[in-house]
């Protein structure tokens, strides 16, 4: 693999996002993720840029989505090819991103006007139409439907994975002294079967650390802050336990 992780002559790009490329892998039903080191937008947050956070990304999402194939939850992955290289299974994907909010913080509290920190009584699902021409509206349930974005059935299955994974993923992060605040999750089909696919990481989550309430002031992975190199390796060592990173 080239040092700097774009494509090589032969391989054929088949979409580039923010923070993504997807290549068409040798196997026809799979794609290739690369892992870009660029920064990113979650809930109307600026994320960081910093070499290297391609593969850092990539080494959280790995750690989360075998834990959740443990649990039998059906996602994407996949076999590492290279430190910001993922083979998956390659879906087509839903325009669907579902919003998992256990604890209020963000846009949250500016819409209900909440004290950030403010755990929730039952996690808060909300459901955006990936369209960028349309600024990525919250929509609901029916919409996604009415809309033929997925059928019904698809979008209960959505709503059953998404309740599962986080009940999953909140025990997770718990053992490991982490407040899982919020987070997003995409979903793809394939043969009639639904996938839990792209990333989980600081890029489209919120952590909070339990003992200082995630420094509840000021959210490290922010762009303007000068630690979000520093605060996505932290996280990297909590979950993986290795000191060395
Ligand atoms: P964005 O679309 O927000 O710019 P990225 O930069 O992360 O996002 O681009 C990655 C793209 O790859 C996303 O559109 C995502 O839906 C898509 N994707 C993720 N996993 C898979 C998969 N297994 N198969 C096909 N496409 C995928």
């Amino acid at each position: 693999m080239e040092p700097g992780g774009s494509a090589l002559a032969g391989e054929t790009v088949l979409f580039e996002g923010t923070t993504k490329k997807v290549l068409q892998a040798e196997t026809d039903n799979q794609v290739v993720l690369e892992f870009k080191d660029s920064k990113s937008l979650f809930d109307g947050e600026k994320r960081a840029e910093f070499k290297g956070k391609g593969a850092v990304r990539l080494a959280l999402t790995k750690i989360v989505f075998e834990y959740l194939e443990s649990y039998n939850i059906p996602t994407h992955w996949g076999k590492i090819l290279g430190e910001n290289r993922v083979q998956v299974k390659k879906l087509e994907m839903l325009p669907i991103r579902v919003l998992i909010r256990n604890i209020a913080a963000g846009s949250l509290c500016e819409r209900f006007n909440l004290k950030a920190g403010t755990p929730l009584k039952y996690p808060v699902l909300e459901y955006y139409l990936k369209d960028e021409s349309l600024g990525n509206p919250m929509i609901s349930e029916s919409h996604a439907y009415a809309f033929d974005r997925c059928s019904p059935d698809e979008m209960k299955h959505i709503s059953r994975l998404s309740s599962k994974v986080n009940a999953v993923l909140k025990a997770f992060m718990e053992r490991r002294k982490l407040k899982l605040v919020d987070y997003t999750l995409e979903f793809g089909r394939l043969q009639n079967q639904i996938y839990l696919a792209d990333e989980i990481s600081p890029d489209n989550s919120r952590l909070w650390y339990i003992e200082d309430n995630g420094a509840l002031k000021q959210n490290y992975f922010r762009l303007a802050n000068n630690k979000a190199e520093e605060s996505f390796r932290a996280i990297l060592k909590h979950l993986t336990g290795d000191r060395n990173l």
